[in-house]
């Protein structure tokens, strides 16, 4: 006789509170255990990074830590989940499989259509709960602004836990640290992972960040502290959306700050809006979510694209933004655009030969957004305006003393601040005595920032009858809802 087991299947809900398939695992009265698949195929796959493992490793260690009193962890496996499930439900009796939807990118979209199949062949059940008001299946949006409120303004589970007295004796597939070692050293840049530092930034930002988010949303340097930084624990499921938007609605300074804080409730709001469409077509991971603009042709260069990724452009604050982004794993929102914007419009190369950069860039990565916010910056949605954004004059108004510059690209930290946005203006006394890297005298591309073909292009496509056909398609009627089965 098999021994009978229910398994939680963590993905990207990495936290202990507000966890539906935890919740019912407990309610279900068998036997469970909880896993976590680091899966070759997703982990090696392009748009994935060592600091995303990282995050996921030590946010796992921070939910053993506060389950171990209820004799309880994440077993951890490092395989791919159609053979970790095969094996394991030939060795228990596995009834149910509790776990979030996840709305990713291709790859788990067809594992999780795989395992569909194969878990009903062997019959057995896997629940999958809608997850921060993204609905999976839906063919049009007419009920979606309704749905989203009532998900956040749900209950919120309290979880809790009983005492486990079942010994999970299974080797195969175990995952081992020393065989990743460098799992273990976090870089102290990046933001700490686990619910605990999620929670303290959830309450710093609601206690006292809040105050300049609106006026420091687009400053590089002030926003890394007015922002709310939750996104990070947002994409890896340290926090639920919903707990998230109760905790600023429920907060004394919620009503006598209403500005600040709506402006960020309205954010939350996008991000399902965004993981909705994704969830709807993840065919945007690859293909313009207007298929007119896959006609444009870009000039694509090898060697501007090299000096994006290294942070050698020659324009400061493009050159800072990347540096930062290398080391600590974040940006805000606008310099994101911008970098995104320099890629395609200035330098003219197609998005997908950065998208997947940043992806592994951003400890925050959300394939959701991350792919359709890419695609909107670089004008290939029809819908959107084409947003060209001039990186001297960003740097002008977003540092204007430059000392995020200063603090990303040191080696022009003794230059003249009036200089710093435009160093190729640098006279030969100026540079006098002064060691600076070359690109910065002779950047990249002129900096006169003529508007280039490509962006002509953007626009002149918006005219033509495929790519108007699409924007009506994209605006009115969705593809064919995707369905596991
Ligand atoms: C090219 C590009 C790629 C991006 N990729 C990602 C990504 O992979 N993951 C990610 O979380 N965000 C992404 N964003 C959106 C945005 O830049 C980040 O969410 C934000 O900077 C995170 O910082 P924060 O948590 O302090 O945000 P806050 O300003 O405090 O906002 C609160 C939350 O709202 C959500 N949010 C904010 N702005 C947006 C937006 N424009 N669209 C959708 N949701 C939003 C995030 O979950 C964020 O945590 C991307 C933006 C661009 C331009």
């Amino acid at each position: 006789m098999k021994k009978k087991l229910n398994i939680v299947w963590l993905k990207r809900d990495l936290r202990t509170t507000d966890h539906q398939p935890l919740f019912e695992a407990e309610k279900a009265k068998t036997d469970y255990i909880i896993v976590y698949l680091f899966e070759p195929k997703i982990i090696n796959f392009s748009d994935s990074s060592l600091r995303h493992q990282q995050f996921i490793y030590h946010s796992i260690l921070e939910i053993n830590r506060s389950l171990k009193k209820y004799r309880r962890k994440v077993h951890i496996f490092k395989s791919d989940a159609n053979a970790f499930f095969e094996h394991i439900t030939s060795i228990y009796q596995i009834n149910i499989i509790f776990s979030y939807q996840e709305t990713g990118i291709n790859i788990t979209w067809y594992r999780d259509k795989k395992l569909h199949k194969t878990l009903i062949s062997k019959n057995i059940k896997w629940v999958e709960f809608e997850n921060q008001g993204v609905c999976r299946g839906i063919d049009n949006r007419i009920n979606w602004d309704k749905n989203w409120f009532t998900y956040v303004n749900s209950q919120v589970i309290n979880n809790v836990f009983t005492v486990n007295n079942f010994d999970l004796d299974y080797k195969k597939f175990q995952f081992c640290i020393d065989d990743f070692s460098n799992y273990k050293n976090y870089n102290t840049y990046y933001q700490p992972a686990g619910e605990l530092f999620a929670k303290k930034y959830l309450s710093s930002f609601i206690n006292k960040r809040f105050i300049n988010y609106n006026n420091h949303i687009s400053i590089p340097e002030k926003s890394r502290y007015s922002c709310s930084r939750l996104s990070t624990y947002l994409s890896w499921g340290n926090l639920s959306m919903r707990y998230v938007y109760q905790s600023i609605k429920n907060s004394r300074n919620y009503l006598l700050n209403k500005r600040p804080f709506d402006s960020f409730l309205a954010r939350l709001k996008w991000r399902s809006h965004f993981i909705q469409k994704f969830e709807v077509d993840c065919s945007y991971e690859h293909t313009c979510i207007n298929s007119g603009y896959e006609k444009l042709i870009y000039p694509n260069n090898d060697i501007y694209l090299e000096s994006w990724i290294s942070a050698k452009t020659g324009f400061p604050i493009i050159d800072a933004c990347m540096n930062c982004l290398k080391k600590t794993g974040w940006l805000n929102f606008r310099m994101r655009a911008m970098l995104v914007s320099f890629l395609c419009h200035y330098l003219e190369q197609d998005w997908r030969r950065g998208v997947h950069h940043l992806s592994k860039f951003f400890l925050d990565y959300e394939p959701g957004i991350h792919f359709t916010q890419f695609q909107m910056q670089a004008g290939v949605t029809g819908i959107n305006s084409i947003r060209v954004y001039n990186p001297i004059k960003q740097s002008k108004e977003k540092d204007p003393d430059s000392i995020f510059i200063k603090k990303w690209v040191p080696e022009l930290a003794k230059i003249n601040n009036s200089l710093l946005h435009e160093p190729w203006k640098l006279t030969k006394i100026d540079l006098s005595g002064e060691k600076i890297p070359k690109h910065y005298i002779n950047p990249i591309i002129s900096p006169e920032l003529k508007r280039t073909q490509t962006v002509k292009n953007l626009w002149s496509f918006r005219k033509y009858k495929y790519v108007k056909e699409e924007s009506n398609r994209i605006l009115k009627v969705h593809v064919r809802p995707r369905k596991l089965s």
